[in-house]
């Protein structure tokens, strides 16, 4: 019998969430009058950021939020961003604050996040909100790690007791994500490029977490009978990079746009063995959004002294 993994779609849940933001933001414009605010600031104009930033603004409008985008040239000094973030932290109508990254070299990276008020930091990296992450208090968090654990969460998937690996340890998933699942009682074990034999620490995972931003790093044989795979990777393929099967699996994308996206894992060869996976697209990418709103909500909430 062939069996079939249950397919997690980040784009279901994630419109779920907005449809209960919505809901939420209808209360407080109607009961104290105000609508929570974001605020973006864009440096440069990297083609991908720019991308980005268009979607957080058109997940705003869903929503019912205010939202600006405040775009500066990419020669702009570390001064000139940190005098606008001193503007946005004292702004009434601004609830959430976050800056697009990468920025560019020029600029200091740990200064300018460090400057945002840690109750409008909406992306969860002031050090502060990473602080009370580690010792548990309310805070904060990243957007994307969020996002897996809800995921996890609605589906009813057990994460306390679990046995669960990360790869990948990078500050904005794999070690936010890791100290989530730590707080949740999982047994976590972190991978990284130095990780001697990737498989070992895999293939005994009950929930298999993978943010490299490498395609087909995860393979059919590295993984459980019956594990739950959360694809974080976003690897955009083209048409002359792709394998014969890829061609003929995402025909339609390479036919329409020359390109297809897919995760880090081999997809068509570790579904057949989880219980549960998350496709690329439609997996963990949409939940970032969902998540980075309830963030905002949550901040607007904070500061008006709302539950
Ligand atoms: P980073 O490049 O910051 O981190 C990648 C991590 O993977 C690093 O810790 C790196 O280790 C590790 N790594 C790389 N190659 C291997 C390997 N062969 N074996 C084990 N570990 C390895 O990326 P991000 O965490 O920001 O993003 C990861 C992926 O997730 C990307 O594809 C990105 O596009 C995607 N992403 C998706 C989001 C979404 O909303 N769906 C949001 C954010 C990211 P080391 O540092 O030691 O080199």
């Amino acid at each position: 019998m062939i069996k079939i993994a249950r397919l997690i779609s980040g784009t279901r849940i994630s419109q779920d969430i907005k449809n209960e933001i919505t809901e939420e933001v209808k209360e407080m414009k109607r009961t104290k009058g105000i609508v929570p605010g974001l605020s973006v600031i864009l440096v440069g104009d990297n083609p991908a950021s720019k991308v980005y930033v268009r979607s957080k603004q058109k997940g705003c409008e869903e929503v019912g939020f205010k939202s600006e985008t405040i775009r500066m040239d990419k020669s702009a000094p570390t001064e000139d961003v940190l005098k606008e973030l001193d503007r946005l932290n004292n702004r009434e109508d601004i609830h959430g604050i976050l800056v697009q990254l990468p920025l560019p070299e020029q600029i200091d990276k740990a200064k300018v996040l460090e400057a945002i008020y840690p109750e409008k930091d909406v992306d969860g990296f002031h050090p502060v909100n990473i602080g009370k992450l580690v010792t548990q208090q309310k805070c904060l968090v990243p957007a994307t790690p969020l996002g897996i654990i809800e995921m996890l969460k609605r589906e009813n998937i057990v994460i306390k007791g679990k046995n669960v690996t990360v790869v990948g340890h990078s500050e904005i998933v794999g070690k936010p994500v890791s100290l989530l699942l730590l707080n949740e009682w999982a047994t976590v074990t972190i991978c990284h490029i130095e990780t001697r034999d990737l498989k070992i620490h895999t293939i005994d995972a009950d929930i298999l977490i993978v943010a490299t931003g490498v395609s087909y790093l995860i393979k059919g044989d590295m993984v459980k009978e019956g594990a739950v795979v959360i694809d974080v990777g976003i690897n955009r393929i083209t048409k002359d990079k792709a394998n014969q099967e890829l061609l003929e699996w995402r025909k339609e994308d390479f036919e329409n746009k020359g390109a297809t996206l897919i995760g880090d894992v081999d997809f068509l060869r570790v579904e057949p063995k989880a219980s549960y996976i998350s496709p690329v697209p439609g997996g963990v990418g949409p939940m970032t959004i969902a998540m980075l709103l309830s963030n905002t909500l949550k901040a607007a909430k904070n500061i008006v002294g709302m539950k």
